[in-house]
């Protein structure tokens, strides 16, 4: 069978004829109405609502049986009765005449199928399995529902309504597009959602703060799964991946409000705001990031803040890149041989201030664990022996620990330097239980001509 061609068709002022006049006939004509068709029926009976419409002049009712000559100057035929011999003349004569037929629940006897459909205003989403499955049509058209609720109807209103005002404004064609397609993100999805729904205090909403865990699925805690299956929305930073996301509901809003966000970045202020509004609007939002919240994230910010505003929250630990580097590389991070202490550090400081960190770190072995390491380890390796820490310290690099393409290199401080830096998210072990870690020795650095 040759493809199906899609089209979405304007039929305002054009003649279309329904043939029959039962239940059926009448959805066929309402949805003919719908987009400004000039209707006519043929039918010997008809049901109320078609003799309603006749009535008030919205459609031509014509109380008999079809005749050839209704086909005269017509656009499109749908052919609703229950007799397939009526049906096979309608369509032959319509295939004669080159006017488009559907009968219904006859694909044989059809030009075009009707697709099932999503409505949201302007929005329609039309699905087709050119009638391999109507169930699987079904199941899709249910899903995308979901997904795309009716605030996508009045959010599309919107931003058509922005749109023309900017082809008003005097402005770059190159700030329009990139206007526009800020303007159709996710994210400004998101804000409209927050600001249409105004709080209510009947139904208070809630924030959990949810560690996604280091990035596979199974090290997600149960709680942590459950809230995330019930979110209507999800706020989560760049670290997590897409697996864990699709665990939340398809109908569930999901912003990504990590560094990048859309066209510009979301600043911390306005997370607050997305946290409250959502909050407040008795939605259920799960804000999602990497490993554990309250390790290196700014979880602390956005408590105080939630906390400051009255809204309802709860903290769902999660499994912090430390554990699962540790976990990969097969080493106990105060293993009493050889460390008592653990310190979990930063990287990303201000000139200075890592270099005063480490100064502090009393030579007491303890075990560092050191987040945010950059993609030079130069300036760190060089801190780390300021500090007084022995150039044949063992130093473990773990990168995407816990995922499929996770890599785990051992080498010394003293060779730390010259280490290239591997796919970030990476995490640096240093201290003598990384010794007796599984690594591999890093790939050689590829020398500068
Ligand atoms: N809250 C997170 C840390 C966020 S800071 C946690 O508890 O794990 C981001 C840093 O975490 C990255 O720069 C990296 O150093 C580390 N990190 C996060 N996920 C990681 C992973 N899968 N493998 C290695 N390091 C990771």
């Amino acid at each position: 069978m040759d493809e199906l061609f899609p089209l979405f068709l304007k039929l305002a002022g054009r003649p279309c004829l329904i043939v029959g006049g039962g239940v059926v006939a009448e959805a066929k004509m309402q949805g003919l109405l719908r987009c400004g068709a000039e209707v006519r029926v043929v039918a010997s009976e008809a049901t109320p609502g078609i003799r309603e419409a006749a009535i008030a002049g919205r459609i031509v009712w014509d109380e008999r049986p079809f005749l050839p000559a209704d086909l005269a100057g017509v656009f499109l035929v749908v052919a609703a009765t229950n007799s397939a011999e009526l049906h096979e003349e309608i369509f032959r004569r319509c295939q004669q005449a080159g006017i488009l037929c559907n009968a219904v629940d006859e694909p044989e006897r059809c030009d075009f199928y009707y697709p099932a459909i999503v409505r949201r205003g302007a929005l329609q989403l039309a699905i087709s399995t050119a009638g391999h499955s109507p169930f699987l049509a079904q199941r899709l058209r249910h899903e995308l529902e979901e997904r795309f609720g009716p605030e996508y109807g009045p959010w599309l209103e919107e931003i058509g309504q922005q749109r023309r005002e900017l082809f008003q404004a005097d402005i770059s064609p190159e700030s329009r597009r990139a206007i526009l397609k800020e303007l159709s993100s996710e994210r400004a999805f998101a804000e409209f959602q927050a600001r249409e729904n105004p709080a209510s205090e009947s139904a208070p909403g809630r924030v959990y703060f949810v560690g996604a865990g280091p990035g596979d699925p199974d090290l997600l805690t149960r709680k942590a799964w459950t809230v995330l299956r019930s979110a209507d929305v999800v706020l989560h930073d760049a670290l997590v991946p897409p697996r864990i996301l699709s665990i939340a509901p398809a109908g569930a809003i999901l912003c990504n409000v990590g560094k990048r966000c859309g066209a510009k970045s979301i600043t911390q202020e306005e997370i607050h705001a997305l946290l409250i509004g959502y909050a407040s609007a008795a939605k259920r939002v799960v804000r999602l990031q990497g490993g554990d919240p309250l390790i290196f994230g700014r979880a602390g910010e956005e408590i105080s803040a939630v906390r400051e505003a009255g809204v309802d929250f709860e903290v769902i630990p999660g499994v912090t890149a430390a554990s699962a580097a540790a976990a990969s590389a097969q080493i106990a991070l105060t293993d009493r041989r050889a460390a008592s202490q653990i310190i979990f550090l930063s990287a990303h400081r201000r000139e200075g201030e890592l270099e005063r960190d480490l100064k502090s770190v009393p030579r007491t072995g303890a075990t560092l664990v050191i987040y945010m390491p950059g993609s030079n380890y130069e300036r760190l390796a060089r801190a780390l022996r300021d500090a007084g820490i022995s150039g044949e310290t063992a130093c473990l690099i773990v990168s995407q620990a816990s995922a499929p393409q996770e890599s785990i290199y051992r080498t010394d401080l003293a060779s730390l330097t010259s280490v290239p830096a591997p796919p970030a998210p990476a995490l640096l072990i240093v201290g003598a239980v990384a010794a007796a870690a599984k690594a591999e020795a890093p790939p050689p650095i590829v020398e500068a001509v």
